[in-house]
């Protein structure tokens, strides 16, 4: 049996028993949007559960939950840098008007990763190339960006524009005085939090795994820069399979095996913490049942990362019909979000620091 067979029988069994199907069905459908049956809502509650006991219950010294709108002012994605920075590629064919992501259409006619490439590169191999249409073999025009953010209205005026967010992180720095505050004033702090968030993919392809509207599980960790810290490593398994950037540029595709203190001393991973719930994501992940060797950590070139980070890991698991996806992203974001937002709110979104002698 093919992997596209096996694939296509998968989805027919997941919707014959109950466990998903296409939403808005009866209409029609529309991609990028799934339903949960009364199977794989119980299975889903499952693996919530498991996330928040790995990632708040098993850290409960350290780390805790809360929960935050998904409609956001304006003013906040002014201030992360999601208003002008989250956004894909799109291309439109001069003859039949169609819309494509630019990176996927070049890579799927040529075989090559552009990812990370700007519209004006992507539109030079676009033209050098020769690419075309994929439906009718028309001209393309220029590549541009398309923001990913689904845009609504705060109350009945119409400028007090509104986004659904694309992931939780920003409540989690909105409110990390407050809960620092709340937990006694003490760094490290992790803020964790499970709810839905909405991106406006341009074309979603890889059924569940590319949605527009999905369920995100976040931990935004707080610590002193200046301090040095001792993660726990000695609660889990600390192996890390990790490809680095450093790697990939030199054509390796084999990740290595590393521990992961060892991998913090050799500066692979440049902060301990970042490797510590790199450890953490891992064996939450094997016990969803993932072999060890079918996961690993890909480091993001400095084009590929987002734009508040600077060092990220993608979490990737080998899935027979697509081959490597992306589960979980670990990315050092430094105090780029609450610098941002100080500068924005006016607010004082430093904390104190108490000394064990006055
Ligand atoms: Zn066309």
């Amino acid at each position: 049996m093919g992997e596209r067979d096996k694939y296509a029988k998968l989805v027919e069994l997941a919707k014959r028993r109950g466990f998903f199907w296409p939403s808005f069905e009866i209409y029609g459908g529309v991609s990028g949007f799934y339903d949960l049956g009364p199977l794989g809502t119980l299975l889903k509650e499952n693996i919530k559960r498991l996330w928040l006991d790995y990632f708040v219950t098993k850290h409960s010294d350290m780390v805790v939950a809360i929960e935050t709108p998904m409609i956001t002012p304006e003013i906040v994605f002014k201030a992360s840098g999601h208003l002008e920075s989250f956004t894909d590629p799109i291309v439109s064919c001069n003859k039949c008007g169609r819309v494509f992501r630019a990176d996927q259409l070049i890579e799927d006619a040529l075989g090559i990763k552009v990812e990370g490439k700007t519209p004006e590169e992507l539109t030079k191999i676009i033209k050098e190339k020769g690419v075309k249409c994929p439906v009718c073999g028309g001209e393309l025009g220029e590549v541009r960006t398309f923001n990913l953010l689904f845009q609504t209205y705060i109350g009945p005026y119409s400028r007090d524009r509104g986004y659904l967010r694309p992931e939780a992180a920003q409540g989690m720095f909105l409110a990390f005085k407050r809960v620092h505050t709340v937990m006694r004033s003490k760094l490290p702090l992790g803020i964790g939090q499970i709810g839905r968030v909405a991106r406006n993919e341009i074309s979603p392809r890889q059924s569940m795994i590319r949605l527009r509207e999905f369920t995100i599980m976040e931990v935004e960790f707080f610590f002193d820069p200046s301090e040095k810290y001792s993660p726990p490593f000695e609660r889990f398994n600390s192996r890390l399979n990790i490809l680095t950037a450093e790697d990939r540029l030199k054509g390796v595709e084999k990740p290595t095996t590393y521990d992961a203190e060892e991998a913090v001393k050799e500066g692979v991973v440049k902060n301990e913490w970042l490797a510590y719930w790199m450890v953490v994501s891992k064996e939450f992940v094997k016990e969803l049942g993932v072999a060890e060797e079918e996961t690993f950590f890909e480091e993001k070139l400095p084009d590929e990362r987002a734009h508040y980070a600077t060092q990220t890991f993608d979490q990737m698991v080998k899935v027979s019909r697509w081959g490597w996806v992306e589960v979980s992203g670990h990315a050092y974001r430094g105090d780029y979000d609450l610098s941002r937002h100080m500068k924005f709110s006016g607010q004082d979104l430093t904390v104190f620091k108490r000394f064990p002698e006055p």
